[in-house]
């Protein structure tokens, strides 16, 4: 909420137009009150009593007017500095509304510091410190050129209401303070959250996938088979086997690191090569499995002997042109086949696959 109100920027401006109306209704209040005063005088024929009312109902509605009108153009010209104004309209209006107001009246002052208090809104300590200076500088202004201010106000009196504006802003400089530290802290709890979020998801790839090839790893194809086998709308299902060939005399001749790079790169080709369809996932060692679900059979022999061609093709200047092929054992999985007896018919497929010359497909 506080967030909210601070970041955006529609938020202050409707916050303007809700102070623009605070500023018509109080001055309407004031006509009233101002007319009720009048009502009580006005049996008084006496001049003063005339130029009271004049003073008051006239001059005072007709300045008050102007400035809400000011306030109004300003709003719809949309400026960037609108906050300034609105709060230098708020000093204006109280300004107007002390000057006009005999020094008799008790606690008329406190319109001064209205924009201070309306200050708070933007959460800024350069707008409440702004609002404090342009407050002083009004009433500075009415103290020194109203005449029934400047000599029928103690000065003592003026020296209090000084205080008073400054009191106000040190208390309204607290609340932003406190409310820009409750912001702080969100924020660094949200940032908190969100670094706890990260660290999580890694942490789950990282028991997920394989290191080395960023396939799933053993552990998610078994689980992945499982939810599978147990949904009826994933059918047909295929479980495909493939191994590389003759891999353990990749790593005799040209070491482990070569392995790892065959192993990597045959990997990405199942990755690639199964973005339509099938789910593939390193099993352990140079062994990796597919599931293919709602796929027909044309489609999953298209997608296998085009893996075994290009694995054929692949490139690795590593080996000296030393090729590499793959050998897949398919199985069509049948109705009441567990799980183990899925997989088990799949590797003897491969094993088919191996004993009549590697580099082929089984089922
Ligand atoms: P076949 O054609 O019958 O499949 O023979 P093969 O040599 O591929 O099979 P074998 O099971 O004899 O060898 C597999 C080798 O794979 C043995 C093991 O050292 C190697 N291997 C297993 N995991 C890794 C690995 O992560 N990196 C590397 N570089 N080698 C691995
Ligand atoms: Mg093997
Ligand atoms: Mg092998």
């Amino acid at each position: 909420m506080l967030r909210k109100l601070l970041n955006a920027p529609d938020h202050l401006s409707s916050w303007n137009k809700l102070m623009r109306r605070a500023y018509w209704a109080i001055s309407l209040v004031s006509a009233l009150a101002v007319l009720t005063t009048w009502a009580v005088v006005s049996n008084d024929e006496s001049s003063h009593t005339q130029s009271f009312f004049e003073k008051q109902v006239v001059v005072r509605n007709i300045l008050i007017l102007g400035t809400l009108l000011a306030a109004e153009i300003i709003y719809r010209l949309k400026s960037r500095l609108q906050d300034y104004i609105i709060i230098m309209l708020g000093s204006c209006f109280g300004a107007i509304t002390l000057a006009l107001s005999p020094p008799e009246v008790q606690g008329t002052q406190i319109v001064m510091i209205l924009p201070i208090l309306v200050s708070i809104l933007h959460f800024n300590y350069g707008k409440v410190l702004f609002s404090c200076f342009i407050a002083m500088i009004t009433y500075l202004f009415v103290l020194n050129l109203v005449p029934d201010y400047r000599y029928g106000v103690p000065i003592y009196q003026k020296a209090v209401g000084f205080s008073f504006l400054i009191i106000v802003t040190l208390a309204v400089l607290g609340i932003v303070n406190r409310g820009l530290q409750m912001m702080r802290d969100e924020k660094h709890a949200f940032r908190n959250e969100k670094k706890h979020r990260i660290l999580q998801q890694a942490v789950q790839e990282a028991s997920s996938l394989d290191a080395l090839t960023g396939l799933a790893n053993h552990k998610t194809f078994q689980e992945r088979l499982r939810i599978m086998l147990a949904d009826e709308e994933e059918r047909p299902l295929y479980l495909a086997i493939i191994d590389i060939d003759n891999f353990k005399s990749v790593n005799d001749t040209y070491g482990h690191a070569v392995g790892d790079t065959v192993l990597r790169k045959v990997g990405k080709l199942i990755r690639d090569r199964t973005q339509e369809g099938g789910s593939p996932s390193r099993y352990g060692g140079e062994e990796f499995t597919i599931i293919f679900t709602r796929m027909n059979a044309k489609a999953v022999v298209e997608c296998l002997d085009r893996l075994r061609a290009e694995t054929e093709q692949l490139q690795f200047p590593e080996m000296e042109g030393r090729k590499v092929t793959i050998s897949i054992g398919c199985h069509k999985h049948q109705a009441n086949e567990s799980r183990d007896i899925l997989f088990q018919l799949a590797d003897e497929a491969l094993y088919s696959a191996k004993r009549n010359g590697k580099n082929r497909i089984s089922w």
